[in-house]
């Protein structure tokens, strides 16, 4: 939650908040400024059955950029069973482009001896196939840019594609989106994870970012009943209702903002 840079009152208790020392939450024209004990905060974990007492695994990738049909994949991880995670380099045949290195660390110079992508990726590809078959769902932080990303990097290089169409994905950014219809601001993945009291050390370290993405998905499980109740079938409905619903939200502010608009029906895979 971010911090509220101008005072104002406490949307709770109205006490007076000084600017620095609460937080703010909302949208343009509804913002809510709050006190540090009044601010939002996740109920507490229940004691119902749900998806997070399953086995789920997890995925995170690093990339050269921010486009999930023209960027490609530089690094992996791969969380499945205690025990079980890969984690791997790829070659990605361009350049990493300065701004994406700042980000996840990874340089060209690093990738000089890693696979090339038809090497490393069907690695990936094979893995997210046994989770289909064996019915595991896949925790995937943003999935629309993650498997999105790494089909067009299956079909850029010929590779074997998993039956996307039968993957369980859950995915803690649009989950969490169905929970608090974006009324808590700014939602990435450090955000969640503050709120949820998991710990994400080397946030864009892929293996951080899929250990942490799988805490936070058990976590919005646990506390949210009407959530982690569901069988993984219905939360898949689910989540594609709830980011058909987040996408309207944002294309109403981006069609007003000249911003590019999002796909209502672009999860968990774009295009
Ligand atoms: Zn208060």
């Amino acid at each position: 939650m971010r911090t509220n840079r101008f005072e104002g009152f406490c949307s709770a208790c109205a006490q007076h908040v000084h600017a620095g020392a609460g937080h703010l939450t909302g949208t343009p024209g509804a913002w809510r400024t709050w006190c540090v004990a009044c601010s939002p905060r996740p109920p507490q974990r229940g004691d119902h059955d749900g998806w997070h007492r399953l086995p789920l695994a997890s995925l995170d990738l690093e990339t050269t950029g921010t486009d999930p049909l023209r960027d490609r994949v530089v690094s992996y991880a791969l969380l499945d069973e205690p025990g079980f995670e890969i984690t791997g380099l790829v070659q990605p045949g361009v350049p990493v482009p300065e701004a994406a290195a700042q980000v996840h660390g990874i340089t060209d110079a690093m990738l000089a001896d890693a696979p090339t992508p038809a090497e490393a990726l069907p690695v990936v590809l094979d893995w997210v196939q046994t989770l289909v078959e064996r019915r595991v769902g896949l925790v995937v932080f943003n999935a629309c840019y993650d498997l999105s990303m790494l089909r067009a990097e299956a079909v850029r290089h010929g590779l074997a594609q998993p039956d996307w169409a039968r993957l369980l994905v859950v995915d803690p950014y649009v989950v969490d989106w169905g929970v608090e219809r974006g009324g808590l601001g700014r939602r990435r993945l450090g955000d969640v994870a503050a709120y949820y009291g998991v710990t994400l050390d080397g946030a864009h370290d892929a293996t951080c970012d899929a250990v942490a993405a799988r805490q936070v998905a058990v976590e919005l499980a646990a506390r949210h009943a009407h959530v982690g109740g569901l069988d993984l079938d219905t939360l898949m409905a689910s989540q594609r209702t709830w980011y058909a619903e987040r996408a309207e939200d944002w294309n109403a502010y981006a069609r007003t903002a000249g911003r590019d608009l999002d796909d209502p029906a672009g999860w968990p895979l774009v295009g």
